[in-house]
């Protein structure tokens, strides 16, 4: 059966004239009015915290800890005479915020029950080195500020942040992207899991020094926007001052469209879930922006937009057909398959759990019709705007909500579709959603309701206390659609999608840190962190063009800052700069990418880069042709056995001279002469030679001398 909202999933889809990312051109960002901006986050490689003396970079087990302090967040009146959004959100919430604290990592700094030390000086020093390379004008004195964080990721309520330096730029290969400012901040605590009332995080990361830099809202296109977070990852990591590996790096990306808002969308973990990301957020607001267009034109007052809702008595639920059962409290619900008679309905109804602890609620939403299956991103319409918003705000777990537009997305065709879009938890919930869609009398329902044919309906289950915020929540998402595209906070999902994470807090409010005096920053101390900088990144790319170097290893290499390795490797041992940067861009990008002996981390990566080197300089003092090294290098990333002789007697690898080779080609050919099926085709001979004679000759010789010989004798 197919279902009809399909079709105006997709007739809308094609309106807000969404395109795949790689179909898209410039003009497809032209026509949204795409904007992008970045603020990138690198932790620092330090001992110590920012503003205290705990270690930084050591982290427990979820359930190593010595303690647990558990907050509640309460909003109060700003000195403007507002509540910030935020906090009135995650205070309707009702959150409990526990922090898992082990005493080797946090102290009474962490909780302010202590002032802050000094500044971190070490910390400092590396900062203004980062700086220096995004050619930051530097400030001459440090004013210590508090940045209100009201989403519990900080116990204080703030994080301390300092700007270093403002109006840097970087350059792209075809631009150049101002930056508003750097700092040097306090990082979060580590959420642990969020789950209904209660979210977990763990204070270890809290504190760590960390570096923003901020650019201007100046990348056009999503992939300018990945282009210049790379360029300012490069250029950190090209001081070898910051951590690097999961975690160590973050960036939030704010994307807006023409006549959309700026979204944030936080913490995004790679660079290279960007485009997507980007790619669909903008469109995301296209769609909301057609929305709010058709709404204004159904509604001339939209003001007067009321939504009514009812309680679901036993009766009606049995007459609608909505089976709805609640096995435990961690599955939230549960649809049971039974087609059941009154009686084995209204037993399965009386475990008490659902009687008293919660309730089913149907919604009807005048003239809304083509709403709620409204395109909004891939696989994602207008009513997940709703779940997602009662999932964080009214702490309902997902699957949250059916309404009357539910479009199931698994039709077979896009099967292939969905699996590369790695879309797991959604989708997989939606056998339940779709099996109880398909059983519910809608036509029923909407008599109950009262509901005329150009209205939607929505039905929702939660305890009941959390029942009048999911209505106040379901409410105001739609009052909005009639008004903007919503300003708030959203979290990247691995299929390149987002989803709601908060309302975006005002604007960023800051104070004045009463307990930290300003450092002043002395020309001595500027000039000292200018000392040994590293080349700069448009001069390594320049380096890299120069010695002709394969356009695919660039990211890799720059990644990894592996041109100073190339350069010493290719100086010290005579190879050329083409055949080690391939080596290292192509071939040991490979290896990394099938992760053989855990080289997701960077340790091990580092291991494997000093490893090249120590078998490059073997090779030099072997005399060995350099075409070898990636069948020992394979072997060497295997093996616990460092032995470069073992190595190489393991791969099969036997000294042949020049001459004992050329006779073993003079031999291979009179042997091919002898074969029964051979050809007469001299390319296919000198193939079939270099075939047999290939595995003698790597290390020995370089395979083109043998390939010309070939060619020789075959004139
Ligand atoms: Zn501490």
């Amino acid at each position: 059966m197919t279902n009809k909202w399909i079709e105006n999933f997709e007739k809308t889809k094609q309106l807000t004239k969404y395109v795949d990312i790689k179909d898209a051109t410039k003009s497809d960002y032209e026509y949204l009015g795409f904007r992008c901006g970045l603020e990138v986050h690198q932790q620092l490689l330090t001992e110590k915290k920012l503003f205290c003396r705990c270690p930084a970079g050591m982290y427990h087990d979820f359930n190593d800890y010595d303690a647990e302090i558990i907050r509640h967040m309460r909003p109060t009146l700003s000195e403007l005479g507002e509540y910030d959004g935020t906090a009135l959100m995650e205070f309707k919430t009702k959150k409990e915020i526990i922090y898992r604290i082990n005493k080797k990592t946090a102290c009474t700094y962490e909780m302010d029950d202590t002032p802050p030390f000094p500044i971190n000086k070490d910390a400092l020093a590396k900062a203004l080195k980062i700086a220096h390379l995004l050619r930051m004008n530097i400030v001459g004195e440090l004013h210590i500020t508090r940045k209100q964080y009201l989403d519990g990721s900080i116990p204080t309520g703030f994080q301390r942040t300092t700007i270093l330096g403002i109006e840097g730029e970087i350059f792209l290969k075809n631009k150049k992207i101002k930056l508003i400012q750097f700092s040097c901040e306090e990082d979060s605590c580590r959420e642990v899991s969020d789950f209904e009332h209660k979210r977990v995080y763990f204070t270890d990361r809290l504190g760590m020094p960390l570096i923003e830099t901020v650019t201007y809202p100046e990348m056009l296109t999503p992939w300018e926007a990945e282009e210049a977070c790379q360029n300012i990852r490069f250029i950190a990591r090209s001081t070898g001052l910051v951590r690097t590996g999961i975690g160590a790096g973050r960036q939030d990306v704010n994307v807006s469209v023409t006549g959309g808002t700026r979204v944030e969308i936080k913490g995004v973990a790679h660079i290279k879930w960007i485009p997507k990301l980007t790619h669909n957020e903008g469109f995301r607001q296209k769609s909301l922006l057609l929305i709010k267009n058709e709404l204004n034109i159904r509604f001339k007052d939209s003001s007067i937009w009321e939504m009514t809702h009812k309680e679901l008595s036993l009766n009606e639920l049995f007459t609608i057909k909505l089976n709805l059962c609640s096995t435990d409290d961690k599955q939230a619900t549960n649809f049971l398959n039974i087609e059941s008679s009154k009686e084995n309905y209204f037993n399965m109804y009386s475990i008490p759990y659902i009687n008293e602890e919660y309730k089913i609620i149907a919604i009807n939403l005048p003239n809304l019709k083509g709403i709620l299956s409204f395109f909004t991103q891939p696989y994602r319409t207008f009513a997940d705007e709703i779940s997602d918003r009662i999932k964080v705000i009214g702490c309902v777990e997902k699957p949250n909500m059916i309404h009357n537009e539910f479009v199931p997305f698994d039709t077979a065709s896009n099967y292939k579709e969905r699996l590369s879009f790695k879309i797991s938890n959604d989708l997989g919930r939606h056998p339940l959603l779709k099996e109880m869609y398909s059983k519910i009398d809608w036509i029923e329902l909407q008599r109950i309701l009262s509901a005329s044919e150009n209205d939607a309906q929505i039905i929702f289950w939660a305890k009941n206390e959390d029942i009048p915020t999911v209505l106040d929540t379901i409410s105001e998402r739609i009052k909005l659609a009639f008004s903007c595209v919503p300003n708030e906070t959203r979290k990247s999902r691995p299929d390149g999608t987002n989803i709601f994470e908060r309302v975006l807090p005002g604007p960023d409010r800051m104070y004045p840190d009463t307990d930290s005096k300003p450092v002043s920053l002395t020309s001595e101390f500027i000039d000292l962190t200018k000392e040994n900088l590293p080349e700069t990144l448009s001069y390594k790319y320049e380096q890299l063009k120069k010695w002709n170097v394969p356009e695919d290893t660039f990211i890799f290499i720059l990644r990894h800052d592996l041109t100073p390795l190339i350069e010493q490797i290719v100086n010290e041992f005579n190879f050329s700069y083409s055949s080690v940067s391939i080596l290292f861009g192509q071939f040991i990008k490979n290896l990394f990418g099938k992760d053989i002996v855990g080289t997701s981390k960077s340790d091990n990566k580092q291991f494997i880069f000093k490893m090249t080197y120590d078998l490059c300089k073997y090779m030099k003092d072997e005399e060995l042709d350099f075409y070898i090294i990636h069948k020992l290098l394979k072997k060497a990333v295997n093996s616990s056995n460092l032995n470069y002789d073992d190595l190489l007697a393991k791969i099969g690898f036997k000294r042949y001279s020049k001459d004992e080779l050329f006779e073993k080609a003079d031999n291979l050919m009179n042997e091919y002469d002898t074969l029964p099926k051979k050809s007469s085709n001299l390319g296919a001979k000198q193939r079939w030679v270099m075939g047999k004679i290939k595995n003698f000759a790597l290390g020995n010789i370089n395979l083109t001398t043998i390939a010309e010989y070939l060619k020789l004798k075959g004139k």
